[in-house]
């Protein structure tokens, strides 16, 4: 008999044959800028570390300090014993950075998105999604078991149509993510916002890219965009700008009572070891105390931007420090990326699933924390390695 797990191998061959099986990168000593992997210095453009965070030394000594005073796990899911006052001094800090009545931390941003919508929403109900939303909304909106109307990426009147469609239904929700993680692209959140308040439904926005990066102090794009309190659910994630880890939920606070008694991540899975919410909430408070870490990353995000532009490469709709560098071939992308690697420089590829076929590309996220001698070497990597590959 065919042993039960021979479909892994098979799997295996398939993505070796076709040279797409990789291992990732192993980062030794810190993320920073310029970092560590497989034993290369490189200047890094592959991280989410936006802000220069994940090592800076306010935010370590935060986290020591609540191992420390408080040890280092919580011991139980949040509703039975594991809820610490650190853990309610982050959600009020990120109440008040959001502009809201109340947050609520999740384990991480995936479980924050995939949580709440599976809270709110059941069969009876429908989901309207960007075709390109992440992941973990995608992963909600199967949980829930609500219908799902995917209108094609940042088309507002695709999404009214399909709005206007659910009348029957019992609850609406129109979602999308604020900042598009694999294109860099900003969603036309006010067209979307006035689209649900047209037809009463529940907006939600997914802020990992923006929490921290857009909108004054980072507040995200309901701040960029003037829609404070048009927006029901904020979510935001203290993984990327804010470099350690752990989502949450921004909103009402009758929306955040609720989801304390029906998220499951939060009834099934353990809360944040004090540490991390401790960094997190150091990290918080230092990007509302520091605005220039937020200027000297968009000031990168658009010198490198400009320099992908003037080489020639397709950085497609781009309007954030994320950059793509779109290839199209996966395997070509891949190929870009490893010649980047051998040039000193750490951009990843990004093929199927993450992007759908034929949009394979390298991906570039600027920090603050890149210097112009960084950006300069890293551009003219960029074309080196372009020509070596065939891209452009
Ligand atoms: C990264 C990301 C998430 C997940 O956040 P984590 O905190 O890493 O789980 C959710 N949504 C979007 C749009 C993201 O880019």
């Amino acid at each position: 008999m065919e042993h039960p797990l021979a479909f892994v191998d098979s799997e295996l061959q398939d993505l070796r044959s076709k040279g797409l099986w990789r291992w990732p990168r192993l980062l030794e000593g810190a993320q920073s800028a310029v970092a560590r992997y497989d034993g290369r210095d490189l200047i890094n453009l592959a991280s989410n570390n936006y802000l220069g965070l994940a090592n800076h030394p306010a935010l370590k000594a935060a986290a020591l300090e609540a191992i420390a005073t408080t040890g280092v796990g919580s011991g139980a899911v949040r509703t039975i014993a594991g809820n610490m006052a650190i853990h309610q001094e982050l959600e009020a800090e990120l109440a008040a950075f959001k502009h809201t009545e109340a947050a609520l931390l999740f384990q991480s941003g995936f479980t924050a998105n995939a949580g709440t919508v599976a809270a709110l929403l059941g069969r009876e109900d429908v989901v309207v999604s960007d075709e390109l939303n992440h992941a973990s909304i995608i992963d909600g909106c199967r949980l829930s078991g609500a219908d799902k109307k995917v209108f094609p990426h940042g088309n507002v009147g695709a999404a009214r149509h399909m709005l206007a469609e659910c009348r029957g239904a019992r609850r609406v929700l129109l979602i999308t993510d604020g900042v598009f993680s694999m294109d860099g692209d900003i969603a036309p959140l006010r067209g979307l916002v006035e689209a649900a308040e047209e037809f009463g439904a529940i907006m939600m926005v997914d802020d990992a890219h923006a929490s921290g990066v857009l909108g004054r102090h980072g507040r995200g794009t309901v701040d960029h965009f003037d829609l404070h309190g048009r927006v029901h659910i904020q979510v935001g994630t203290l993984s990327k700008a804010f470099a350690g880890l752990g989502g949450y939920v921004a909103g009402s606070r009758n929306l955040v009572d609720l989801l304390m008694h029906r998220a499951r991540p939060l009834l099934f899975s353990t809360s944040h070891p004090p540490s991390v919410a401790a960094s997190a909430l150091a990290g918080v408070r230092l990007v509302q105390q520091n605005p220039e870490l937020i200027s000297r990353l968009w000031e990168n995000a658009w010198y490198f931007k400009e320099g992908l532009r003037v080489s020639g490469f397709d950085i497609g709709t781009s309007e954030t420090p994320i950059t793509p560098v779109i290839v199209g071939d996966e395997l070509r992308a891949l190929q870009l990326s490893d010649r980047l690697f051998e040039e000193g420089v750490f951009a990843v590829g990004i093929v199927y699933p993450t992007v759908p076929r034929g949009r394979a590309r390298v991906r570039t996220i600027v920090t603050a924390e890149h210097t112009r001698e960084h950006l300069d070497r890293a551009l003219e990597a960029f074309v080196r390695a372009a020509r070596a590959v065939g891209v452009a």
